[in-house]
This record gives structure tokens, C-alpha cells and sequence, in this order.
């Protein structure tokens, strides 16, 4: 008789699935999870559109039954959060849930212009002033849940999405954890090129003191990197070789991309990836950074003598900058475009569009692939037929190199 009640209880009861299935059409595939799948699904009643999360708590070949429970504790700590958090204008709304054994659907406005992750990848990179919105908009909804010690623990262009008013919304909280005040996490988890140094220690030592908010600032300061530069600042196309970056805060601003950034930007990046976490910025001190007080128009100030002075001295400083900048530019020949044609800005950007363009879906594909391979572009040694296979070596990237 037991054996009969077990299996009985193992038949998925779809009650749930049905009220679902009943109120709403489900539709095409807009993303895809670990355990779960988000489609566009269709009010029956209303039309309206919005976006279900449906997330398999079936055990299978792939899962353990074990496994499945976790996924099924984990969803209930995501409902709840996402439940706490609701209200927040840059966070995604849970409009509705339904619950079965096997499955449990998550209803959320569709945000019909998806990832920030795909339209950086159709900007290739952002312009600072672009970055100062979006990172202010997140900024904002950092110090928000941190007030509530609140961890998201998974910040990363994949899971901020964006409405058709280009307004961030952030998603997944699938990760996330709600800390009393002074208590550590040290479970890891996380993607790999976001992980925060402490997270990465927690996993090599059993007595390391834990990890709290401050790694949603690190991988804050990641996303905004990744925003202006295109590509990562830690990376390395060996997993393990990328982490120990990340623990020594091993990343520079010297791809060409940064010729042109402001040292504002680069200052405020440089106190967000701080490998220390107390001495890290928080998400207040990010805010009250001069990146995001420039350009604030403020039309009832007085035109006093003395702003009238500052105005005429920045004047003329911008113009000897871009007097000069025409003086040191130089010329774009077809020898300079033959020889090296990366080297010209305009002719860069369009090479990495193209890149972009054609590669863009089958680097989000891979979990090892990353933006960062699409501008690798140092030359590689060509295999010439007179070098017979005795004298090539590889290196440790696997690339071929001469003896
Ligand atoms: P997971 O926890 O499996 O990563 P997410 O909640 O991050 O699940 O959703 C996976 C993907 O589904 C997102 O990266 C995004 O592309 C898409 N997605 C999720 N929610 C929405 C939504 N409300 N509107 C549009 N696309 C969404
Ligand atoms: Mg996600």
C-alpha cells in the first residue's frame, strides 16, 4: 500500500497547470534557465501580454529527486522575495503564480524589448551618457534592496531587461537572499565572470568569514565596465585562469575602447572593483558619485559673474582639446586602412558590429563562450605549408605558435 501512496503522490497533479493553462495561452520561447523556461503567454480574457516563467520540479534523467526539492525551495525563497520587493519602478512585477507538482508558472509584465544583454550586443558598446541612466536606474534598485539586506547575487546584463521606454527592469531573483543585519553568506553562486573575490575565497576556504551586499556592488561594477568597454574585465578562456583575475583584481582600462572615456567613469569603475569589500563603495556612495552628478541642468540657478567666468574658461579649454586632438588625428590613407584597419576608430566599430551581427546569438549560447572572444583580435600564426608539424608548437591557449 505504501508503495502505491508513494507512486500516487509522484503523479504530477495538475490542478495548477490547468488554472494556468485555463486563464492564459502560452506562446514562443523568450529565454531559457537552468530549470526554467520563459515564454510569451496571452491573457485569454483581456489579450494583454505577459511572460511566464515555468519552472520543472519534475524529477528525470538529468535530476535527482533531491535536486528538484531544492528547485522547489529555491522557487518558494523567489516567490517570497520577488513578493517584498514589488512596487520598486526598475523591478519586474509578479503578477500572478501557479503551483503543481510538477510545475510552477510565474506570470510577469513582458518586457518586449528583452535583454540588456542583447542590445548591447546589437550597440556593440554604450556611450557613457547611456551607461549614467541605466546605471543610476540599477544603482537605485541596488541601494533599494540592500536597505532591506536584500543580496541578489546574480547582477548581470542577462537579468535586467528593459520595457518599451528602454526603462531597466531587473529580473531573476532566483539567487537572491534576504540577511539579518551582520550576517555572512558563504554559499557560492552566482556566473562565473560576476562572481565578487569574497564569493570565490568562500569556495577555497572553509573558515573565511562569509560575504554580504557589498558583491552586488562588484558585479555592478562588472555590468558597467561591460557596458562601455563591449567586453569583460576579467576574462580569460580558461575558467580557472579568470577567477585568479578576479581575485587579485587583475583588470586594466586598455583597450581602445577607453581612449575616449572619461577619468570620472573610470574612477567611479576602480572603487566598484575593489577586492576588498570594506573598502569597496556602497551602493549610496556609487549614487553620490560626481559620474552621476555631471550634466544635471539646473535651470533657477543664478547666472552669477563667477559662473559666467567658469563657463568662458571651460569654453576655451574645450576648444584648444579639440583644437588639438585635430592637430594630433591622423590622416586615414588606404595604406593606414590596408595595414591596420582596427586601428581607425570608425572602421573598428564597424568590424566589431559586424562581428557582433553575425556571432552575437552563439556567444550567449555557450555557458564557456563569452562577448570578450569577439574582441580577441590579436593576429594568430598562420599555418604556412613549408613548416612541417615537428616545429609548430602550441601554446596554452591552444593557439599555433612557431618554434
Ligand atoms: P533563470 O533564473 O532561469 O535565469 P530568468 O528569470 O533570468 O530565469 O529568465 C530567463 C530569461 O528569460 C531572461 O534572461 C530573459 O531573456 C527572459 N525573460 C524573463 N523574464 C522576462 C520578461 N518579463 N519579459 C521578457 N523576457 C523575459
Ligand atoms: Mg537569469
Amino acid at each position: 500500500i505504501t508503495a502505491i501512496m508513494t507512486k500516487e503522490e509522484e503523479i504530477p497533479d495538475s490542478a495548477g497547470a490547468q488554472e494556468f493553462y485555463d486563464k492564459y495561452e502560452s506562446k514562443e520561447i523568450l529565454g531559457r534557465g537552468v530549470s526554467s523556461v520563459v515564454r510569451r503567454c496571452v491573457d485569454k480574457r483581456t489579450s494583454q501580454d505577459y511572460a511566464v516563467k515555468i519552472i520543472d520540479i519534475t524529477p528525470s534523467d538529468k535530476m535527482s529527486p533531491q535536486e528538484t526539492e531544492e528547485i522547489r525551495e529555491a522557487t518558494v525563497k523567489e516567490i517570497d522575495i520577488l513578493k517584498k520587493v514589488c512596487g520598486q519602478d526598475n523591478i519586474i512585477q509578479l503578477k500572478d503564480c501557479y503551483e503543481s507538482n510538477a510545475f510552477y508558472f510565474l506570470i510577469f509584465d513582458l518586457m518586449k524589448r528583452g535583454e540588456l544583454f542583447d542590445y548591447l550586443t546589437e550597440k556593440v558598446t554604450l556611450s557613457e551618457k547611456e551607461t549614467r541612466n541605466i546605471m543610476r536606474a540599477l544603482m537605485e534598485v541596488v541601494k533599494f534592496l540592500h536597505s532591506q539586506n536584500i543580496v541578489h547575487r546574480d547582477l548581470k546584463p542577462e537579468n535586467i531587461l528593459l520595457d518599451d521606454e528602454m526603462n531597466i527592469k531587473l529580473t531573476d531573483f532566483g539567487f537572491a537572499v534576504q540577511i539579518s543585519p551582520g550576517q555572512t553568506l558563504k554559499e557560492v553562486c552566482g556566473t562565473p565572470g560576476y562572481l565578487a573575490p569574497e564569493i570565490i575565497e568562500c569556495s577555497m576556504d572553509a573558515g573565511h568569514a562569509g560575504y554580504d551586499t557589498a558583491v552586488d556592488i562588484w558585479s555592478s561594477g562588472v555590468i558597467m565596465y561591460t557596458l562601455l568597454a563591449g567586453s569583460p574585465p576579467f576574462w580569460h578562456r580558461k575558467q580557472m585562469m579568470m577567477l585568479r583575475m578576479i581575485l587579485a583584481g587583475q583588470y586594466d582600462f586598455s583597450s581602445p575602447e577607453w581612449e575616449d572615456r572619461s577619468d570620472t567613469v573610470k574612477d567611479l569603475i576602480s572603487r566598484m572593483l575593489v577586492v576588498d569589500p570594506r573598502q569597496r563603495f556602497t551602493a549610496t556612495d556609487v549614487l553620490n558619485h560626481s559620474f552621476f552628478s555631471q550634466y544635471v541642468v539646473n535651470e533657477v540657478r543664478q547666472f552669477t559673474p563667477y559662473r559666467r567666468f567658469k563657463v568662458i574658461c571651460m569654453t576655451v579649454l574645450a576648444t584648444m582639446r579639440i583644437y588639438c586632438n585635430y592637430r594630433r588625428a591622423k590622416p586615414v590613407t588606404k595604406e593606414v586602412i590596408q595595414s591596420d584597419p582596427y586601428a581607425v576608430k570608425p572602421i573598428r566599430k564597424l568590424i566589431d558590429a559586424c562581428a557582433f551581427k553575425i556571432y552575437g546569438h552563439w556567444v550567449k549560447k555557450g555557458q564557456t563562450q563569452n562577448r570578450a572572444a569577439l574582441f580577441e583580435n590579436t593576429p594568430k600564426a598562420i599555418l604556412s605549408p613549408s613548416i612541417t608539424s615537428h616545429e609548430l608548437l602550441t601554446d596554452d591557449k591552444g593557439v599555433v605558435v612557431h618554434k
